[in-house]
């Protein structure tokens, strides 16, 4: 299985040629060359499989460099009961990725059982342990720099906390993370994990990696990685909880289901698109957004219209403020009929800070296809879907779950179960919940009391000079 450039302009890699990269030379991201098929014989024998053996059977199909045996391993290291332990009460934390049933045709697919209590661990574990196998082979080390304003920092720290090979330099905005996120990141005592607090916001941290990027000697010297949400195997790791799912709410593969997917940088939505293209028996993709909602107006209206950071706002569900979603342009490539040329010169529109329009040449017409609908949700949807999911079936969600579970029940049909992506634990967003519910939610017992642990960060001006020296000093 070869990996190529969304753009067409950078040589076809293997699984582990890519694994460690970001974006393709020439801008692109990567993609399989074909997309491996499912039938419903293969499906049959999947059904009742463990999460671990599951996951092996999908991605032992896109991984063909690693033997065999080791790839089994690190997968069986990963997907374990005690790594995904914060279960709600019933769940079996042995299924990894437990369903809650709400009622007739209407589920949860827990996916935030892991140390970070979001879905974010879900990929990002195995990506440490498929970096630490790739990088001992090879002899290689890596420095993973990143910013984070809260989720995808703390899932990357605690998939590479104490791996060989690899460090961590931590970017986040100084007293701007919520006290519990904090907690999490900066509690962290490895050798192996910088958290630096920068005195500035987001984009500071942001424009801080961007700088050392830049820096083309630099990087090389220093062997600058990231684990940014274009990874590859961020999203092939994704595809398994869509099988999972489906297997969990049908008794068949006749059967139909539906999923709705709060939706940020189109990453687990694009997993979902992939499971559906190797033969999942999905009917609808649901792309649900919070008022950043780029995504919902391109699957309403054809045309793709990102926006600056200026034009980003701040919502209570954080982890969705996102105006440019990188992974679109894999669906995109995908409904084009992985036409590069065409894709190349759509996204040379959208790096110069315009819009596309995908009317013309009947592309969007192709794009019920797909099964993508989509829809929206604001502040006020979202306290009222945690009252109304509290009041009916005593359960707590998140403001991410709660986007996804508003916009999946303007398309829910008799006839198809509709499983809901939960991307957090309501715990992590405690500030939200208080002002939904009147009262925190129930925090799992391991993490009381997070705040006062000791914590290990280092304070800095926001200046790409100041980190490459703490990097240069640190290495
Ligand atoms: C990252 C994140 C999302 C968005 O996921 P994408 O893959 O970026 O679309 C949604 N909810 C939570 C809690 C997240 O952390």
């Amino acid at each position: 299985m070869k990996y190529i450039s969304t753009r067409g302009q950078s040589p076809a890699l293997s699984f582990s040629q890519i694994l460690l990269g970001g974006l393709a030379p020439d801008g692109g991201l990567y993609l399989p060359e074909t997309y491996p098929q499912f039938t419903d014989a293969d499906l049959t024998a999947m059904r009742g499989l463990s999460y671990a053996d599951l996951a092996f059977a999908i991605l032992s199909r896109f991984v063909d460099d690693i033997p065999a045996a080791d790839l089994k391993a690190i997968i069986d290291k990963t997907y374990r009961a005690d790594v995904y332990a914060f279960t709600r009460a019933g769940q079996n934390a042995a299924d990894i990725t437990p369903t809650l049933k709400l009622e007739d045709n209407l589920y949860l697919l827990s996916l935030s059982n892991g140390p970070t209590l979001a879905f974010k661990d879900m990929a990002m574990q195995l990506l440490g342990n498929l970096f630490e196998y790739v990088l001992t082979k090879e002899g290689k080390t890596t420095n993973i720099l990143g910013a984070t304003s809260g989720d995808t920092g703390s899932a990357a720290e605690y998939a590479m906390r104490g791996k060989k090979g690899i460090r961590v330099f931590m970017l986040s905005p100084h007293k701007k993370m919520s006290r519990f996120q904090t907690a999490q990141m900066f509690s962290l005592q490895d050798d192996n994990i910088y958290n630096i607090a920068v005195n500035g916001v987001f984009d500071d941290c942001q424009d801080m990696v961007k700088a050392v990027s830049n820096d083309a000697e630099f990087k090389a010297q220093y062997k600058i990685g990231a684990v940014n949400s274009i990874n590859w195997g961020r999203i092939v790791a994704q595809v398994v909880y869509y099988f999972k799912g489906y297997f969990a709410v049908t008794q068949n593969n006749s059967q139909k289901v539906s999923f709705s997917v709060p939706s940020g940088n189109f990453g687990n939505v694009c997993a979902g698109h992939i499971a559906r293209m190797m033969g999942l028996p999905i009917d609808k993709l649901v792309v649900a957004t919070n008022e950043n909602d780029v995504l919902d107006e391109f699957f309403k209206t054809g045309v793709y219209s990102p926006r600056g950071s200026a034009n980003t706002y701040h919502t209570s569900s954080p982890s969705m403020d996102i105006s440019k979603a990188s992974n679109f342009e894999r669906f995109v490539f995908d409904l084009v009929g992985r036409d590069s040329d065409k894709t190349r010169a759509l996204w040379t529109q959208v790096d110069s800070g315009n819009s596309f329009d995908l009317n013309a040449d009947g592309y969007f017409a192709k794009i019920a296809d797909y099964g993508f609908v989509s829809g929206s949700s604001n502040h006020a949807h979202r306290m009222q879907t945690i009252r109304e999911t509290k009041a009916k079936y005593e359960v707590v969600i998140d403001t991410h779950t709660a986007d996804g579970l508003k916009v999946a029940l303007a398309h829910l049909d008799a006839q198809t179960p509709m499983v809901v992506l939960e991307t957090a634990l309501p715990a992590k967003f405690e500030d939200a919940i208080v002002e939904a519910l009147g009262q925190a939610s129930e925090r799992p017992a391991a993490l009381n009391g997070i705040e006062s642990l000791p914590q290990k960060f280092t304070v800095m001006d926001a200046s790409a000079a100041d980190i490459k020296t703490f990097i240069a000093n640190n290495t």
